[in-house]
């Protein structure tokens, strides 16, 4: 074989090997005309290189993101430089379906794309070459593992019955607010309730009717509460929620609002219609307290105080 039989040869070689490599392989000129296409972008996208061919990558592809690549393209062009996107950037580039749609979740194909300045032979930047990688499983696989992760922190903050703040996650935030109160000497009011007579609905109804009021009265919770407070399930039948920036007055509004509207409801239960009625204490925040722990004793106080004294009212922490 000669010299230039043998370099012929490496050619093909090379040029079989762009073919069939599983990365996408495309050539652009300044216009974004498609100059290369290999076999890897034919069989994603549907279009052989015949098709492609000298014509410009937005029409080829009207929804690609046209502003986001020609601004790519620029740089590469103008600084002479490569540069390197992710799918967390751009999840898919090119509208290539995932090619394992059967056992994958994505419907797209995650693509991490290269560009790279190509020269001409008089040294001139006049072409842009764009490696196209397919990333789907390690991307499908970090957002399963993320999706896991946010779904377990979730769980471990609420509760499952009532989708409120479980005591633990509820409590470490009244610890953080109680220094927060602290250190900017705002002011915070601390409400706790407790369902009054519960014991009588669960053995009269059951267990499953008494859940159906709890999940009822934390609902009204939600409802009734502002974007800032934070509600938390502090027991059993015993909810406690913190009132940033809400002085004791506000706190007595807001809790006996709350009793009114509970101990108007009915309760639609697998045992019929049910009524309850809560009894609650509030507490301020005071320089006197050294920790949350104290500010909580109050609030509990005057819920017994609130219990004790008939119970369906609320009390006032300081005015037992
Ligand atoms: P009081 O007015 O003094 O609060 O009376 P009470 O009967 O509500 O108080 P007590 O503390 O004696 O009873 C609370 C009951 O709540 C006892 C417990 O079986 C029930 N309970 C605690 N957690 C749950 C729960 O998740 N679901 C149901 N259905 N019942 C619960
Ligand atoms: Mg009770
Ligand atoms: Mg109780």
């Amino acid at each position: 074989m000669t010299e230039s039989q043998n370099e012929l040869h490496e050619f093909h070689w090379l040029m079989d090997m762009l073919q069939t490599i599983e990365v996408g392989l495309v050539v652009l000129d300044r216009q974004f005309n498609v100059r290369l296409w290999n076999g890897f972008m034919e069989s994603h996208s549907g279009f052989s290189a015949t098709q492609v061919q000298n014509r410009p990558l937005f029409e080829i592809f009207p929804d690609i993101p046209e502003g986001w690549i020609r601004r790519k393209v620029e740089t590469v062009l103008t600084l002479n430089m490569r540069t390197f996107t992710t799918w967390e950037q751009r999840p898919h580039p090119f509208p290539f379906r995932n090619a394992r749609p059967i056992t994958g979740t994505e419907a797209y194909m995650y693509q991490n794309i290269t560009f790279s300045p190509l020269s001409s032979a008089s040294g001139e930047v006049d072409h842009v070459c764009l490696l196209v990688y397919d990333v789907t499983d390690s991307a499908t696989a970090r957002l399963r593992m993320e999706r896991t992760n946010a779904r377990l922190e979730q769980q471990s903050q609420t509760d499952g019955l009532t989708g409120l703040l479980n005591r633990s996650a509820w409590e470490s935030l009244l610890a953080s607010e109680f220094e927060r109160f602290r250190r900017y000497r705002s002011v915070g009011t601390l409400l706790m309730f407790d369902i009054d007579h519960f014991k009588p609905i669960n053995d009269t109804w059951g267990h499953q009717a008494g859940d159906d009021v709890i999940r009822a009265i934390a609902a009204m919770v939600m409802e009734r509460l502002r974007q800032t407070d934070i509600a938390g399930r502090y027991g059993g039948e015993e909810f406690a929620v913190i009132l940033p920036e809400t002085d004791l007055a506000g706190g007595e509004i807001l809790g006996e609002r709350l009793r009114q509207s509970i101990s108007s409801m009915q309760v639609t239960t697998e045992a019929g219609l049910l009524e309850c009625s809560v009894s609650l204490g509030v507490a301020q925040v005071t320089d006197a307290m050294s920790d949350h722990q104290q500010w909580l004793s109050h609030a509990d106080k005057a819920l017994y105080a609130a219990k004790a004294n008939g119970r369906n009212q609320i009390a006032l922490a300081g005015n037992q």
